[in-house]
């Protein structure tokens, strides 16, 4: 199907954006890299009356180390994460989740703040983001703040954006220099969203887990940290019997749905044996 009738604007800065949001108000929708907003628009499930193509607008496709953390900028597509050199080591949780995202077409126009805009519960940057306690930069014509990542979603495809806001960035804070992640995803096939995924993040000092981040894909109306593993984590040695038991609490903090990806159950015990996997992965990249 085509998609509705809509206007469309091509912005070079971003007040001219935000001006334009302004006074379209909740008729206008971002364009990024389209891959989620052009297939509900093809399938006359958004109809918005403008579009604001943010591609136009320079200074947004960086990723960077700076003030003590990774910087993703708005036109940052998966494509870029999944090869970037910056995304390995104590960022490993990231560079792992970029490849595993839909498929090479997707990869190459869809982008990180995109698909933190979206909220899909089914997204993959969610649990991520959650996991390494990211904070997304929103900005409009009245200025700029900062969302940590906890509060940006609030159900599924709803955020604490503003009709007039635009992500301009999402921050990784770094997480230390003994620290690594893993992203753990099952999908029917390659290409497709998350039965279930895990996005775990550690840190250690002096031998102990100093943080631990835990993000769950696909198991509950949006991404949700696994708050109660984190915390049985935190301080401990990481032994067996402490991984199992995190990965227990993880499971419990999912509340997934039966459907025609697999029966609540068993995505319930993918969360239990992914945070298991995760945990150990992360730990020995973390130690190496
Ligand atoms: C076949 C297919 C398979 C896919 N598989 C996966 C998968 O396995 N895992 C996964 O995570 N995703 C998957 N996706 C979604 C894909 O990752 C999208 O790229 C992503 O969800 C949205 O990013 P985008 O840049 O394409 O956003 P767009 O489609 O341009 O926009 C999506 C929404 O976010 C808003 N928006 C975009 N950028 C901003 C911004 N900077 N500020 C404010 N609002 C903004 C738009 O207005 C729109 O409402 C898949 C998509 C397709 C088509």
């Amino acid at each position: 199907m085509y998609p509705a009738r809509f206007e469309y604007f091509a912005p070079t800065t971003l007040d001219e954006a935000f001006s334009i949001l302004d006074r379209e108000g909740d008729e206008a929708k971002a364009l990024a890299g389209g891959q989620s907003l052009i297939p509900l628009m093809k399938l006359r499930f958004a109809a918005p009356r403008s579009i604001v193509d943010l591609n136009g607008i320079p200074g947004l496709d960086t990723l960077a180390e700076e003030d003590g953390g990774l910087r993703i900028g708005a036109l940052v597509r998966h494509k870029t994460c999944e090869r970037s050199e910056l995304l390995r080591g104590r960022y490993r949780l990231l560079g792992e989740a970029a490849p595993q995202i839909a498929d090479p077409l997707v990869r190459n126009r869809g982008t990180v703040c995109g698909s933190l805009a979206h909220a899909d519960p089914q997204g993959d940057w969610g649990a991520v983001m959650l996991a390494a306690r990211a904070e997304v930069t929103a900005a409009s014509s009245k200025g700029s703040r900062t969302i940590p990542i906890d509060d940006l979603f609030q159900g599924p495809f709803t955020t604490a954006l503003a009709p007039n806001e635009l992500i301009t960035s999402v921050r990784v804070p770094d997480p230390g220099p003994r620290a690594s992640g893993a992203y753990l995803k099952l999908e029917r096939k390659v290409g497709d969203y998350a039965t279930a995924a895990v996005a775990v993040q550690l840190s250690f000092a002096n031998g102990t887990v100093s943080h631990a981040g835990i993000g769950l894909t696909g198991v509950a109306p949006n991404n949700v940290r696994a708050r109660a593993a984190e915390e049985a984590l935190a301080g401990s040695e990481l032994t067996e019997e402490a991984i199992e038991a995190a990965a227990r609490l993880a499971a419990e903090a999912a509340q997934p749905h039966s459907d025609i990806r697999g029966t609540a159950d068993y995505k319930r015990n993918l969360v239990r044996v992914f945070t298991e996997r995760g945990l150990r992965a992360a730990a020995q990249a973390a130690r190496a």
